[in-house]
């Protein structure tokens, strides 16, 4: 695409006008609302000095001002730099120096920024191959966050990819520019219409879902979004009954803890359409649950990473498709996925090895880190750092994180398999594993768990787990916990798990 990202706005702001983008308590922001205060705070960021290619950084939690100040930042040319408002100051100032913005922007900026500001967007040059949009931070759960230069291109391919997907819908530019994706398959045979959903967003918009996923796909399907300031699963159920929602999204973390609510039994789920998974593993148990609560959704899965923009592939949405649950689907649009040895061969379809990435979404690379670039991007693909298995017909499964397999005698043990069987028991809430260093043996697989019941016992655990693995994979302890810690972005901390080991 030839188009800026501001340009989805532009063409969700006249395509869907008076419908409500986004709601907050009694507080609500039309389409075309947003669209002019955007604008306007475009001109109230050139206003302040901000010049085209400066780096904006926002720091604030999931807020009406949040799309204000983004697409703004996007529409005066300058570049996103979104802030986890949960880090610590020091981290965050330390992220904010590192991609060296030239201004920080809190909730109670915004309203400022658009004062008596013009509401048509400012006229800015932008080179979409070359101009970033954002400079985003990755998690930082298995090492150091690094700074990802992503191009105004890979934010509109990589909305276009997804959004596409569920709707039987095809991109096109209206008569002024903006971006907008026409109907052209009918109801039946696609779960979701466009300017008919409603969802209840919980997905951080400073992490890669929540900014393509969460604001510029859910903009561009012209859904009105509502957002809760966090995680309280009784208030969720309670709004998506009486807002009958269509779409339900986000991290595994969020449909465990909607899962795990006793509201979960009596709350009418059956409005939902569309239910999309991504960031972390779904256990298979819990994507059949979620089936049988809201029978006519289709759930997908998506995988991707910081590097790839958001996202890299997809469950297969089309009902006559063939779907292969538990897998997270086939690359999406102009992607390819290639899984390499530790030579760097490519395997044979139903062998392990390293997930790889080509296509139009993967980054330019890391912010002034020109090693760490080399050592990820190899000759155009980028290597993830994600163990996977491709099937014969291209369906890609996760098997892992390299950085979280263990070693046990020389072999490798992979702890979302154990993780899963775990999921599937009716005694345990949540669970995770890790390796608990060992002198003689490498490390022993301990999990971490969340018992429903004071019932389960560690021993009752270990043996239903280690009836069902090979004797290297077998689990040495349980750790019961009150919950697995996780990151704002939905990620298990296992880093903070393994440090309660040492
Ligand atoms: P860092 O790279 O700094 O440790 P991070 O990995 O948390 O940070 P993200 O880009 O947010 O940064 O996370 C990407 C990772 O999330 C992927 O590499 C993969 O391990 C995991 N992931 C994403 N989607 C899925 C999925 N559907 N199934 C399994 N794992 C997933």
């Amino acid at each position: 695409p030839e188009v800026a990202a501001g340009a989805i706005l532009a063409g969700a702001a006249r395509r869907y006008g008076d419908r409500v983008a986004f709601s907050r308590g009694a507080e609500a922001v039309t389409y075309r609302q947003l669209g002019e205060r955007a604008a306007q705070a475009a001109h109230g960021l050139l206003a302040r000095g901000v010049r085209p290619g400066d780096r904006v950084a926002l720091r604030m939690p999931n807020c009406l001002e949040y799309p204000v100040a983004y697409y703004g930042t996007l529409l005066a040319g300058a570049v996103f730099v979104p802030v986890n408002p949960l880090l610590p100051e020091p981290a965050a100032a330390k992220q904010i120096a590192d991609a060296g913005a030239v201004l920080t922007l809190s909730p109670s900026d915004v309203p400022g920024l658009c004062t008596g500001q013009p509401a048509a967007p400012p006229v800015v040059d932008i080179d979409v191959y070359g101009d970033l949009a954002h400079l985003a931070y990755t998690g930082g759960t298995t090492g150091e966050s690094k700074g990802v230069r992503l191009p105004h291109r890979n934010v509109v391919v990589n909305t276009l990819q997804y959004a596409c997907w569920g709707s039987g819908s095809v991109p096109a530019l209206d008569a002024d520019g903006g971006v907008v994706l026409d109907q052209v398959a009918s109801e039946d045979e696609y779960p979701s219409r466009l300017g008919t959903s409603v969802a209840i967003n919980l997905t951080p918009w400073f992490h890669a879902m929540g900014t393509i996923a969460g604001l510029n796909a859910l903009l561009l399907l012209g859904y009105t979004t509502v957002l809760h300031d966090r995680l309280d699963p009784g208030a969720y159920l309670a709004d998506a009954e009486r807002l009958r929602i269509t779409s339900i999204g986000g991290a595994p973390a969020l449909f465990a803890a909607l899962l795990n609510h006793p509201a979960i039994a009596t709350t009418d789920l059956t409005t939902v359409r569309t239910i999309s998974s991504g960031a972390a593993p779904m256990p298979l148990e819990m994507i059949n649950r979620m089936r049988a609560l809201a029978p006519d959704a289709v759930v997908t899965e998506g995988y991707g990473l910081t590097e790839v923009t958001m996202g890299a592939t997809l469950g297969p949405v089309h009902r006559s498709g063939v779907r292969k649950v538990g897998t997270v689907g086939v690359p999406t649009f102009d992607t390819r996925v290639r899984i390499l040895d530790s030579a760097g061969a490519e395997v044979p379809a139903g062998e392990r090895g390293e997930v790889c990435v080509k296509g139009p979404q993967v980054m330019a690379g890391y912010h002034n880190r020109p090693d760490a670039t080399a050592e990820v991007i190899r000759d155009g693909w980028l290597h993830t750092g994600d163990v996977g298995v491709l099937d014969e017909d291209g369906y890609l499964s996760i098997v892992d994180r390299m950085k979280d397999m263990l070693l046990y005698k020389g072999y490798n043990v992979y702890p979302r398999e154990l993780e899963e069987i775990l999921a599937a028991q009716p005694g345990v809430l949540a669970a995770a594993v890790v390796g608990k260093p060992d002198p003689s043996v490498g490390e022993l697989p301990v999990a971490f768990v969340v018992p429903a019941s004071e019932a389960v016992t560690a021993d009752s655990l270990m043996s239903v787990v280690n009836e069902q693995v090979v004797a290297y994979k077998r689990l040495r302890d349980v750790v019961f916990v009150d919950q697995i810690p996780v990151s704002a972005a939905g990620k298990v901390l296992k880093r903070e798990l393994r440090s309660r080991l040492s």
